[in-house]
């Protein structure tokens, strides 16, 4: 895939009807935002077609309404905090691209914002219906994609529109595919990778394309175990796929034919699954080969966390997916933690992808001390896997 694409500053925009994908499915309660936190990342794209004089039409997806007009998913109060942050009106469509944002796109002047509604209300959306397309690209001129947590999926608004005009990323995207393009086609040396979660059979295929560019591969988390049991070892209740055992182990001769360091981790911390999550649990470390029937791996052992830590100290490129253990629990955090604080103790290029990582790192304070968050779970992890991504794919290369 060509990562060089163009962006916003190579297209005229000034008295142009831009339509402009944005990532606005914002954490809500009782009608509440949550965390404005993805409104304010879309900020510098709009700002700069509002200051260019474009006439900026916004869309985004919320939640999930399949087709269905759910009024609690309404993009309203984005709309209304919107607003606020640009200190100026945005003019809420009250449909996707019907004939109220028809007649309201028709009528803007230059510099004006407006929002269209949730575009999963529309059932073509996420089949990446031509009509819908062709009905989102009639009201504008250009097409900005700044949605990179969409990025992989060939929706109607993230790709499909690309075939009707002329299309560019916004600063989102644009950010996220230079530092993730460049670590992946041309990282500085040492590179290491490390994965860790819950998505194992998701997680597996990545190994493959990461073995092709890494020095070193560290796995940890859930899917250390399918690992451990490729390994011949046996690993109780702890999460495994049975499916990719003979996958792990070619991936371990993988591993040893490239000269890739692949590192796996030797002791664990194991327990009973902590029901509430964060409430009260009972563990110890033992072997990972010494994993008892009725226990599972939780977290990353103590000596692990150090072997890992000592392979990102020497590196120059780390990305990170997945949390070495139940992060969520103050207990099994520690491998996380100790991770995280690798990376923040590191000079090297660190990114940091999927949403439970990113989560980790800012819970636990280590956010400013990494070069690069990713705000696209799915999308970063497909990006590592060395996959097209439709919503980047379809943009203009340079
Ligand atoms: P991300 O969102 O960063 O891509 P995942 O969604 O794949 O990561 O996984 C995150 C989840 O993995 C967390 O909720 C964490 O509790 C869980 N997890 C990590 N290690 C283990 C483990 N050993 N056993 C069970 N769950 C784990
Ligand atoms: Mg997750």
């Amino acid at each position: 895939m060509n990562y060089n694409k163009k962006s916003i500053e190579d297209i005229e925009v000034a008295g142009k009807r831009v339509l402009c994908r944005c990532d606005f499915n914002v954490p809500t309660k009782n009608g509440v935002i949550t965390s404005d936190k993805r409104i304010v990342a879309a900020l510098p794209t709009i700002q700069y077609l509002v200051n260019k004089g474009a006439k900026v039409i916004l869309c985004s997806h919320m939640g999930k309404p399949k087709g269905e007009w759910k009024p609690e998913l309404s993009l309203k109060i984005v709309a209304a905090r919107l607003s606020e942050l640009l200190g100026k009106e945005v003019i809420m469509a009250a449909d996707v691209a019907g004939e109220d944002a028809k007649a309201k796109a028709a009528a803007l002047k230059d510099g004006d914002v407006m929002l269209l509604e949730n575009t999963r209300y529309i059932k073509g959306e996420t089949k990446n219906d031509p009509e819908l397309s062709k009905a989102l690209a009639d009201l504008a001129d250009i097409f900005v994609n700044d949605a990179f947590g969409t990025a992989h999926r060939a929706h109607s608004s993230t790709a499909g529109v690309a075939d009707y005009l002329p299309a560019v990323s916004g600063y989102l995207v644009q950010k996220e595919v230079s530092i993730m393009g460049k670590a992946l086609a041309n990282p500085e040396r040492p590179f290491v990778a490390i994965l860790g979660g819950a998505k194992v059979a998701d997680k597996l295929n990545v190994i493959n394309n990461l073995l092709e560019k890494v020095d070193t591969l560290i796995i940890g988390g859930g899917m250390a175990y399918t690992f451990a049991a490729a390994q011949g070892y046996s690993v109780g209740k702890s999460l495994l796929d049975e499916s990719k055992i003979d996958y792990c182990k070619e991936m371990m001769a993988k591993a040893e034919a490239k000269g890739v360091k692949l590192l796996l981790p030797v002791d664990c911390v194991i327990g009973n699954f902590p029901n509430p999550i964060d409430g009260p649990v009972e563990v110890e470390t033992v072997a990972v080969s010494q994993i008892p029937d009725d226990k599972e791996g939780l977290d990353i052992g103590a000596e692990t966390a150090a072997i890992f830590a000592d392979a990102v100290k020497n590196a120059k490129t780390v990305v990170w997916n997945g949390p070495m253990g139940v992060f969520e629990n103050p207990t099994l955090a520690k491998g996380t933690i100790a991770m995280a604080q690798a990376l923040a103790d590191s000079d090297a290029t660190t990114i940091v992808g999927g949403g439970d990582s990113a989560a980790a790192c800012e819970q636990l304070g280590f956010a400013d001390k990494i070069t690069h968050i990713s705000t696209g779970g799915g999308a970063s992890l497909e990006f590592l896997e060395g996959l097209e991504l439709p919503g980047i794919a379809c943009l203009e290369d340079k």
